[in-house]
Order: structure tokens, then C-alpha cells, then sequence
């Protein structure tokens, strides 16, 4: 075994469980929480519009959770996973929505809650590029100085034709210059991007490009995402009117192995694919309603064939 895969626990990616593992000595659990309770395209701000595949929960995985404070959703969601998987230690993941749009002095408790409690090793903030003010960037870089702090951008594609199809409202280069002004500011922080494959007129090239894109960054790990179509959203009546076709299962795992093997060997992925949270508000494809079936079909396809992440570069 050689030693990237040493790092990488045998795997023929570098798997953020093992990045985790490697950094903090033991399995670490993420304990998704809603905090923000809406987005700039859900506020319309610069005259934007929901993003065409969210939907009303804006990712959170614990919807039901969202009424409940910060603390008892962490001590309720950590006894769970606690009692399920002997867990031991967590971060908490500021999930769901744009979790920059609030007041700097609301996140301030927010984070501080978050690391007192005794099995918390640190937090992982979900945000969009366009919403990282200067008091945010100060706060990020004052609390990265003591604990670990993740940061996971929307990014979603390197295609403007994409961004203005999923009506995310920022650029490309918005994307890019928020990644390096994020890692110029704040050195310590563990910095992400998430990518979405699917879109409309998207080809293997395209994804062989934005691997090389992605290779450019000063970022640590990437999620990758399978566009898929849920209720209630903007693109369920795309489907509906026959103008969108998310990928085959197939299709994806390509798509993936081909972004991996142009990945630089370094940067952790999250996962391989994206399920629904609501299995009832899945629409389409269907192939995305079994988390580890999905997970299990990626990783063949890349045993298969033989695919390593880097192994192009
Ligand atoms: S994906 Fe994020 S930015 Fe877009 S509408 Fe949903 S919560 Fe808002």
C-alpha cells in the first residue's frame, strides 16, 4: 500500500472521515443544527430568487429541530448519534441556509455555545460566496486561532451558464475570489467549496476542467453534489414541463471519477453523492432515495475501473 492510501484508509479517494480521522485521532461526527433561518435569494436581495433546486428546508437535515435553541438541538441530535454509534466527539455543522446573513454578535454566542460544550471539537459553517462581510471574516479568523473552524461555500459550478440556470446569483469568479480572500485572511481555517453535477448542457470535459479549476484553489476539501429535483421547487416544474433530466446513476458515477481523477491528492471529498433528506419530497431520480446503495455504486465504478483520485494530474 502506498502512502497516499495510507492516508487515506485504503480508499481510492481521500475521504473527509479519514481527513478527520488523521487530524483529531479518532471517527468524528458532524451534528447538523439550523441557525439561520433564511438566504439572500430567499429575501430577494439585488432582486434574486430562490435558487431552482432548494427547497423550503434550505438543506437543513433536521428540519423539525428548527424551532428548537441552539443547545438543545446540539444535546438532542449528539445523544442520538451518541446512543446510535457510541459516538465521542462532534463538530456542528452550521447547516441549513446562508450562515453568514445574520448579525455578527448573534454568531459570536452561537460559536461559543457551540465549543463549550465538553465533546465538541469545533464548526463547520454552510454559506454562500457573496455573503462574507469583513466582520465575518474577523470573527472566522479570531475563532480558527483557537479551535478548528470549516468553512463550506456554495460554490456549485465553474459555468456561468449554470450559476444563471440555478439562479444562484453570484458568479463563477465572485466564487473564486471569495476562496482566496477566505484562506489570504483567515490562513487556519479549513476551507471547502461545494460542486453540483448535473446541469443542464454540463459535459466530461467541463468536469475535467473544473477539477483542474478546484486544483488551483487554496481549499482543503470539496462536496460534490447530484442535481436532484425535490417539491416544491423551481425545477420540479422544470421536470414537470420535460425541460430538465437530472443524471443516471451511471452517468454521475462517471462524472465523479473523472472529476476525482483530476483531483489533486490532497484535497478531501466530503462524499459521492448527494440523497434527499426527505425521501417523501424526492422527485427525481429515483437512484438518489438509497444514501449508501448510491455510495456503494460510485465507489465500484471507481474500483472497477481501476480509478484513483489524482491519478490523471
Ligand atoms: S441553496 Fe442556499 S442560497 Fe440558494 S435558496 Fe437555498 S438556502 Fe438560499
Amino acid at each position: 500500500m502506498n502512502t497516499e492510501q495510507d492516508l487515506w484508509g485504503g480508499m481510492p479517494y481521500y475521504p473527509i472521515s479519514q481527513f478527520y480521522k488523521n487530524r483529531f485521532g479518532e471517527k468524528i461526527w458532524k451534528v447538523p443544527v439550523s441557525f439561520a433561518a433564511t438566504c439572500p435569494n430567499r429575501e430577494g436581495i439585488r432582486g434574486m430568487k430562490t435558487c431552482n433546486f432548494c427547497d423550503v428546508w434550505g438543506s437543513a437535515a433536521y428540519p423539525e429541530h428548527r424551532e428548537l435553541e441552539l443547545r438543545e438541538q446540539m444535546d438532542t441530535t449528539i445523544a442520538t448519534i451518541k446512543k446510535r454509534y457510541k459516538a465521542n466527539k462532534y463538530l456542528v455543522y452550521f447547516q441549513a441556509y446562508t450562515n453568514t446573513f445574520e448579525k455578527t454578535e448573534k454568531l459570536r454566542s452561537a460559536f461559543e455555545m457551540a465549543v463549550q460544550h465538553k465533546d465538541v471539537v469545533g464548526f463547520v459553517i454552510g454559506t454562500r460566496p457573496d455573503c462574507i462581510s469583513g466582520a465575518v471574516l474577523n470573527l472566522w479568523k479570531e475563532y480558527s486561532e483557537k479551535y478548528f473552524v470549516s468553512i463550506e461555500l456554495g460554490v456549485q459550478s465553474f459555468n456561468e451558464d449554470h450559476l444563471i440556470w440555478m439562479r444562484r446569483g453570484h458568479t463563477a469568479q465572485k466564487s473564486i475570489d471569495a476562496v482566496n480572500k477566505i484562506k489570504s485572511f483567515c490562513p487556519d481555517i479549513d476551507l471547502g467549496i461545494h460542486l453540483m453535477f448535473g446541469s443542464p448542457g454540463e459535459t466530461e470535459d467541463e468536469i475535467i476542467e473544473w477539477a483542474k479549476q478546484t486544483n488551483k484553489l487554496p481549499i482543503d476539501n470539496v462536496k460534490l453534489h447530484n442535481i436532484h429535483v425535490l417539491k416544491n421547487t423551481p425545477l420540479e416544474k422544470d421536470f414537470n414541463r420535460g425541460e430538465y433530466m437530472p443524471l443516471s446513476r451511471e452517468q454521475y458515477a462517471k462524472r465523479v471519477s473523472l472529476f476525482l481523477k483530476y483531483l489533486k491528492p490532497g484535497i478531501s471529498v466530503h462524499r459521492l453523492t448527494a440523497v434527499a433528506s426527505r425521501h417523501d419530497e424526492l422527485v427525481a431520480p429515483l437512484w438518489a432515495a438509497n444514501k449508501m446503495e448510491s455510495y456503494q455504486y460510485v465507489l465500484d465504478y471507481l474500483k472497477n475501473n481501476s480509478i484513483n483520485q489524482g491519478m490523471s494530474i
